[in-house]
């Protein structure tokens, strides 16, 4: 554990550790969105993916890439990290000497490839594309290499983004690409990302069939095959099968294609490792109606909700006196002068919800913080630790 980051800055986290979200209002009363993360809950949920999954767990770095969460998941087993980009590579090397990163984008900085391999001993590159492979083995000369090839999987319209779109290659180019790395005296691989918040579990099997098929028809013996992330996180508005479902999916896929027990099997989750484990305490800065005007939007923690369906559970905090029992809908409006920065839908909240109210939005520990500019001056960059149990799991 010498890698935890915690050890460099003890004191600051320990000042920053509360019981319970209502003890974050208490204590600081803040007029700023915190962010109340719960380490132990990361812990736990990444000990349940790795013992769940046939294979090495990766966690994709770029859902979350707080200190505070990756060393709650490196706590949890977590040794091995999906990840993106040099600073990336970088802050998963340069924190945790134990740990393994894999190169997993398929598009390339030539200077990233060199650095990446020369400075932090990168093997695990992807590709799906003949000229990035070859941009791979000129720049790292080619030894000890693993070459991932990445694949494009059907939209089954299963997952709330297609991640097949941008990048993956069709069957009869991975083919040619494990052949020409395998040509090349690389061990090789095939990975698939069949898109975020998967709500269908056969998806995965119906993707590793398509990997048997390239399998089969290359020749070359495959070393590792992974599965990608896109295991759902519990939003307020979508019901998704257990974890279980989508390992016994995967498992039946995996035997399917009789891949041999020498290739190791890798996923890659991220918002499933993380979205529970942190929620957003907001205060409401004025009421105009059923209009609530908060402190942080779309362009801060929440924009995840403008591009895809996902609803986040949400509930008031007052101190001085109760609310109202009954709720009402209302509109969340963020702190940024465009007109845009506004959340889809309606939130049920009291009926009485006013000025100086907290509103804690939960199930936002990933693509939250990750994603937040700093447009109009508006920057969300309070983090506290909380030790309760989420609402989510509450109710
Ligand atoms: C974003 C990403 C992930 C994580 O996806 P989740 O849906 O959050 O699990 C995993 N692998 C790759 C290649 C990604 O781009």
């Amino acid at each position: 554990m010498d890698g935890l980051q915690e050890k460099r800055a003890p004191d600051a986290r320990a000042k920053r550790r509360f019981d319970d979200v209502v003890s974050v209002v208490r204590a600081l009363q803040p007029g700023y969105p915190v962010y109340c993360l719960r380490p132990k809950l990361l812990t736990e949920t990444a000990k349940r993916f790795i013992s769940l999954f046939p294979g090495t767990v990766l966690y994709a770095v770029k859902c979350n890439p707080r200190p505070e969460v990756l060393d709650a998941v490196y706590r949890g087993g977590i040794r091995h990290f999906d990840t993106a980009s040099l600073p990336e590579i970088a802050q998963i090397c340069d924190t945790y000497p134990d740990a393994h990163a894999y190169f997993m984008h398929p598009v390339k900085a030539r200077a990233a490839i060199r650095m990446t391999h020369k400075a932090y001993g990168i093997r695990h590159y992807v590709i799906d594309h003949e000229d990035e492979l070859a941009k791979v083995l000129e720049e790292t000369g080619g030894k000890d290499l693993t070459i991932i090839v990445r694949i494009k999987t059907e939209d089954t319209g299963d997952s709330l983004y297609d991640l097949a779109s941008k990048f993956g290659t069709g069957p009869d180019e991975a083919v040619a690409l494990l052949r020409a790395a395998n040509n090349r005296d690389c061990k090789t691989g095939l990975a698939f990302h069949i898109g975020s918040q998967c709500r269908e579990p056969k998806v995965y099997r119906k993707a590793l069939a398509l990997c048997g098929d390239i399998i089969a028809r290359s020749g070359v013996e495959i070393d590792s095959l992974d599965v990608g992330g896109g295991f759902p996180a519990y939003y307020a508005n979508t019901q998704v099968p257990p974890l279980e479902d989508y390992m016994a999916e995967i498992r039946g896929g995996l035997n399917d294609i009789g891949l041999k027990p020498t290739v190791e099997v890798f996923s890659e989750p991220g918002r499933a490792l993380v979205a529970a484990g942190c929620s957003l305490l907001t205060q409401v800065q004025l009421r105009k109606d059923d209009r609530l005007y908060i402190n942080d939007g779309i362009y801060g923690s929440l924009s995840e909700m403008t591009q895809v369906d996902i609803r986040m559970p949400v509930r008031l905090i007052r101190l001085q006196g109760e609310a109202a029992p009954k709720l009402r809908p209302f509109i969340l409006n963020g702190p940024t002068c465009d007109s845009l920065d506004v959340l889809p839908g309606t939130f049920d909240l009291p009926e009485d919800t006013r000025e100086g109210d907290w509103i804690e939005i939960d199930q936002l520990g990933a693509y939250s913080n990750a994603l937040a500019t700093h447009f109009n001056g508006f920057y969300p960059e309070a983090f506290v630790e909380v030790h309760d149990a989420p609402p989510a799991a509450r109710s």
